[in-house]
């Protein structure tokens, strides 16, 4: 909480915060507002995640009503779906668990009329072809940490995703992201933090805090040729019309 508002008076963000419910199924909805409520009772807004892991494998796989996720009436604060997706990184065998888990949630997000937050790692095909399959794109949302080449991007952009950018965009070895960075809409393009992962660089191997995330924004600025005050006013308001805070 401290390191957020610290960010926010870094980079004139007024509301972003994370509350990351892990639970093996989609939870009921009285016990998420129940960890929202202990852990943002503080905050005037904010962004609260659901994280169904999509590789607890052995969790019922029902898609949740409206209500199961949301809760009755319009004052739940449950922003998304997510972080859901694919990752096929250094796993083999049959992972139709995971793309299973992948249409459960995308079906929750469309029902909920809430946005998904997709991970996607060494399966960007796949990752494209589901959200194709299962209509995301009446859900939205965005392609998180995105490290995945320009054709990926596109057709993620062309289900009207956003694409956001962590500090695996300031690495030294990461210039084809950069050329992706560059090619994103003003209206798409979103930053975080990934924290406590992938600092950016000049503070790459250390633990990262929301603070730092204002090297991704200085180095997307450089690779867009604008300020960097003009890539906080665009992903801020990009950030709040995606997630509803307003
Ligand atoms: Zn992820």
């Amino acid at each position: 909480m401290t390191m957020t508002r610290r960010f926010v008076s870094a980079f004139g963000v007024a509301v972003a915060m994370s509350v990351i419910a892990v639970h093996a199924s989609i939870p009921d909805n009285v016990l998420v507002q129940q960890m929202v409520d202990q852990l943002a009772t503080t905050t005037t807004g904010g962004l609260v995640t659901l994280d169904a892991r999509q590789y607890y494998f052995d969790a019922p796989v029902t898609v949740p009503s409206k209500v199961t996720v949301c809760g009755q009436g319009q004052s739940t604060r449950i922003r998304a779906i997510g972080e859901t997706g694919l990752d096929y990184y250094r796993l083999t065998g049959d992972l139709e668990w995971q793309r299973e888990r992948f249409r459960v949630h995308i079906r929750a997000a469309r029902r909920a009329g809430k946005p998904l937050v997709v991970h996607t790692r060494a399966a960007s095909a796949d990752t494209i072809r589901l959200m194709r399959e299962e209509g995301a794109d009446a859900a939205g949302g965005v392609m998180h940490c995105f490290t995945e080449d320009w054709p990926t991007a596109r057709a993620a952009l062309d289900l009207g995703f956003h694409i956001s950018f962590s500090g695996i965009v300031t690495f030294k070895s990461a210039q084809s992201l950069r050329e992706v960075a560059a090619r994103v809409p003003d209206d798409r393009l979103l930053i975080e933090t990934d924290s406590p992962y992938l600092a950016p660089v000049p503070h790459r191997g250390k633990t990262n805090e929301p603070a730092f995330v204002r090297h991704v924004g200085e180095r997307l600025a450089e690779v867009r040729g604008c300020s960097v005050e003009r890539i906080a006013e665009l992903t801020t308001a990009n950030f709040r019309r995606l997630f509803s805070i307003h």
